[in-house]
């Protein structure tokens, strides 16, 4: 058997699974921090990384650590409703619960003895660790003739989004706040068992340091409010 240790871990602005785009580069605003660990965070082990634009990242699925997997699983695009091969899908829920995300690399800093890989568009929780990095190689990896099955093209996005003017003025206080909530609820993050025609339903979702409360209505989003975790009230 095999045993591998991280040799990083991510700080994502995704502070919890419900929200999380579901796959990398469809919320261009997402942003990371990937720390490389002790004994790997050292600049040398990412010389030259630098000169690439994109990055690969296997990471484990650290939240669904100890759920069970099936062979057969219901992927959010076909609407939950139809069964495929799990190795035919990117379920969080595998034999061996290892994910992998090509991802954009905006820069490389190394201060204070830390190694930091900051990272765009991306689909990972806070805290996943990283098993590994590799340059993302458009020669071979970018496969000009490949077919998507069923997820052929990018989802749909089908919501407009609004926001109350709470929410709007929270968000001038913020850098792309705004852009990142538009974009995340624009592709409809709840589960694929909420069809359209649930009439208004609320849902909150942990972005950075702020909870987003939000509520459906037809294919109407309203953010009703955006709340810095620390002033909310508990009841
Ligand atoms: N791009 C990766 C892949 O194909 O292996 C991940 C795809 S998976 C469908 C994306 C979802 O994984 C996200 O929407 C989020 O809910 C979930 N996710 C992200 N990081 C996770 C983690 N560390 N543990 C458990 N679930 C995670």
């Amino acid at each position: 058997m095999f045993t591998f240790s991280p040799v990083g871990v991510i700080h994502s602005c995704f502070k919890e699974k419900f929200g999380i785009p579901r796959q990398p580069g469809l919320v261009p605003e997402a942003r990371a921090i990937l720390e490389l660990l002790p004994p790997y965070s050292r600049a040398e082990a990412v010389r030259g990384l630098e000169n690439f634009s994109h990055i690969w990242i296997s990471f484990v699925f650290h939240a669904c650590l100890g759920e069970s997997w099936k062979p057969t699983v219901r992927p959010p695009r076909l609407g939950g409703n139809r069964r495929l091969g799990v190795f035919a899908t990117r379920s969080t829920h595998r034999p061996n619960p290892i994910g992998l995300s090509a991802v954009e690399l905006e820069k490389i800093i190394v201060e204070q003895g830390k190694v930091l890989l900051h990272l765009k568009g991306i689909d990972l929780l806070d805290g996943t660790p990283v098993l590994d990095i590799k340059p993302y190689l458009p020669y071979s990896d970018r496969i000009a003739e490949a077919t998507g099955g069923f997820a052929a093209a990018a989802p749909a996005a089908p919501f407009k989004v609004q926001f109350s003017q709470s929410a709007l003025d929270l968000c001038a206080t913020v850098p792309q706040l705004e852009a990142l909530i538009r974009r995340i609820l624009s592709l409809d993050p709840r589960p694929a068992y909420y069809g359209k025609g649930d009439g208004k339903s609320i849902f909150g979702m942990k972005l950075l340091d702020y909870d987003v409360q939000w509520e459906v209505d037809g294919e109407v989003v309203l953010v009703n409010a955006v709340i810095p975790i620390g002033e909310m009230s508990i009841p």
